[in-house]
């Protein structure tokens, strides 16, 4: 394959489609080399935008135990250019018409569907159909039943699912889990979390259409902020009670804007989220009986930092996205846990409706019945 560079690249599909939701961030390396490797698994990727454009096809040039093998998309001209710089066979390009004859691919072990959130639920069970493994990009699904059409179909293929939870792979979320795990800190008393961005380019981005999204803030970044409380206390919450807040409303005309919410721990702990696609934030702090720990920034990509009441966190950075897909394949492959289960996404989306439900009674709270299980994630 012709390596290209960086620079190259960008130019090669600034031209071919004219979109900046093309440009790769990471030189090339040859996809079909890894092919050659049987212990590595092969992914194909649904969905051509931002995340697996910046992210998620980047990090696969690096990762050990699997490798970009296919792509899925809806847009012809991407098909060359991903082809050419990334090496992937005619043969493993589908659209999303046959993508069903996936089945008969033996070079794809694993489907990772990076489509808005209302096509989640479709290409994931087509996905189990097909007998692939399945990634799921987080919200999990745009509704609870949903999600569980998800899971049934992975459990009745026989097939491994994930959510694409990146940080349950990342270092500075794994400490906190740790923390939490060894009471380095004593017992969380309160925790809050917060993530947030201001949007104001695109009023007719697929983000703020209700059909597609399923919802605003809190289906895009509330669910970062649902799993800091989680993982942060290492417990499933009792109860929620929320409030939604609209100040422009004429860019926000089918979505939420901000949202707050309260929530009760079977500890005793108490927790608070804000989430919004209008103000900038991202942050976990927890207060605990003998310290605190804080992550700011909680949620970006990378790279993540934090401290706490003894001092300083420190780790290397890494792609938290070739850790993510790694792990997963490992998952396969060896039988390592699986850190971010289709059961951690359907959580959430139960939390996300309690959430709605308790703004559309006025702040009402609303209670829970969770199995401690997936509290605290592998
Ligand atoms: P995007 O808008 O950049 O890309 C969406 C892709 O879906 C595009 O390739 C588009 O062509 C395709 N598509 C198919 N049907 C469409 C339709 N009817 N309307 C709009 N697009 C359509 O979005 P993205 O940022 O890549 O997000 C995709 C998914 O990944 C979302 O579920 C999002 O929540 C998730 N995501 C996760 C992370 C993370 O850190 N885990 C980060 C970004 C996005």
């Amino acid at each position: 394959m012709k390596q290209i560079s960086r620079r190259d690249f960008g130019t090669t599909l600034a031209k071919g489609v004219g979109g900046a939701a093309l440009l790769a961030t990471t030189p090339m390396a040859c996809a079909m080399g890894n092919a050659q490797n049987k212990k590595k698994l092969g992914i194909a990727l649904v969905g051509l935008g931002s995340y697996s454009t910046y992210q998620l096809a980047p990090a696969l040039l690096d990762t050990e135990h699997c490798y970009l093998a296919g792509i899925v998309t809806g847009t012809s001209e991407k098909e060359q250019i991903w082809a050419d710089n990334y090496a992937i066979p005619k043969a493993n390009i589908y659209n999303y018409q046959n993508f069903d004859t996936i089945a008969k691919n033996n070079t794809i072990d694993i489907v990772y569907v990076v489509l808005p959130n209302s096509m989640h639920a479709d290409f994931c069970i087509r996905a189990a159909r097909a007998g692939k493994h399945v990634i799921c990009e987080k919200p999990m699904a745009i509704t609870v039943p949903e999600c569980d059409a998800i899971i049934n179909a992975c459990k009745k293929a026989n097939v491994k699912l994930g959510m694409g939870y990146r940080l349950h792979s990342e270092p500075y979320t794994q400490e906190v889990k740790r923390f939490v795990k060894e009471k380095t800190f004593g017992a969380v008393n309160y925790i809050t979390a917060d993530a947030a961005y201001r949007s104001s380019s695109n009023p007719d981005q697929w983000r703020l259409n209700k059909k597609l999204s399923g919802g605003g803030a809190l289906m895009n970044m509330g669910v970062y902020a649902i799993q800091s409380i989680i993982y942060g206390t290492g417990e499933n919450p009792n109860s929620v009670s929320a409030q939604e807040f609209s100040t422009r409303p004429e860019y926000f005309k089918e979505t939420d804007e901000t949202i707050t919410a309260q929530f009760e721990f079977p500890s005793g702990a108490v927790g608070n989220i804000m989430t919004s696609h209008n103000a900038r934030a991202n942050r976990l702090y927890a207060s605990c009986d003998h310290g605190w720990f804080e992550l700011d920034p909680a949620s970006t990509y990378i790279p993540l930092a934090g401290r706490t009441s003894n001092g300083k966190l420190e780790f290397p950075q890494e792609s938290q996205q070739k850790l993510q897909m790694d792990d997963f394949a490992e998952h396969i492959l060896y039988g390592k846990p699986n850190r971010a289960p289709g059961e951690m996404g359907r959580r959430d989306m139960v939390i996300v409706e309690a959430i709605y439900e308790s703004i559309a009674q006025g702040g009402k709270k609303i209670d829970f019945d969770f199995k401690p299980e997936y509290g605290f994630g592998g």
